[in-house]
């Protein structure tokens, strides 16, 4: 009886240090894509250059997007992530407001984005389009790139899940300057449409800037389990 119990005992002590290790390697496995990750979050816009603006209310897309990327950058930290942004302010990257300040604000934010070593670039904006009833996120990459597509196609489908109502679908493909000039996988999420008063209203509030953050925070995560 002494020597079943102790064998007993035994195999329990294998169970549980089985068990254990098995929860041991899924927690790694939680934490292994944030470890050692660098994401730039690139707030589309700033300063002289308000982006597009709101139907209704006149809002700047470049107010909005810094809102979106600044929730971002506090989901994906929360993750393990580590989170540079190319703006946090709502002034440009562009310097003295003279010829060429566009020019200089985006090699600026090259620049950061190469400067840090970054694994991943989330370049936020928001839509507008002639017609009014579109809606949606919509999410662009530079043509040619396998894992932008990749990284685009993860981030379309929360989109898609976050807004079924969304007239976009699909991924586009382009030719975008801050796209070209990264050296990793790189995206442009346009949010929604600011030509459509719904969207508009919707991108002003707090809950739905955090949704459209949970969201990207889901494809990201879901991109680097899947390389
Ligand atoms: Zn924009």
């Amino acid at each position: 009886m002494v020597k079943n119990r102790v064998v007993k005992s035994a195999c329990a002590l294998c169970v549980c240090v089985i068990f254990f290790s098995l929860l041991g390697c899924e927690a790694n496995q939680t934490l292994a894509p944030a470890a050692y990750k660098t994401i730039v979050i690139d707030a589309g816009h700033g300063g002289i250059d308000g982006g597009v603006t709101g139907v209704n209310s006149g809002a700047l897309e470049s107010d909005i997007n810094l809102e979106i990327a600044k929730k971002l950058k506090t989901a994906l930290e929360n993750a393990g992530f580590r989170v540079e942004l190319t703006r946090s302010t709502s002034g440009g990257l562009y310097g003295a407001l003279s010829a060429g300040f566009k020019l200089r604000d985006m090699n600026k934010r090259a620049q950061i984005i190469n400067s840090c070593d970054a694994d991943l670039v989330i370049s936020v904006h928001q839509n507008k389009f002639s017609q009014e009833h579109r809606r949606g996120g919509q999410v662009f990459y530079q043509k040619g790139s396998a894992s932008s597509a990749a990284l685009a196609a993860n981030v379309q489908k929360q989109l898609n899940e976050l807004m079924p109502y969304s007239t976009q679908k699909s991924i586009i493909a382009g030719d975008f300057f801050i796209l070209r000039q990264s050296p990793c996988p790189a995206v442009i999420v346009e949010c929604g449409f600011l030509s459509n008063g719904e969207d508009e209203k919707l991108l002003l509030t707090s809950e739905h800037q955090i949704q459209l953050a949970t969201a990207i925070l889901s494809a990201v995560t879901a991109y680097f389990y899947s390389v």
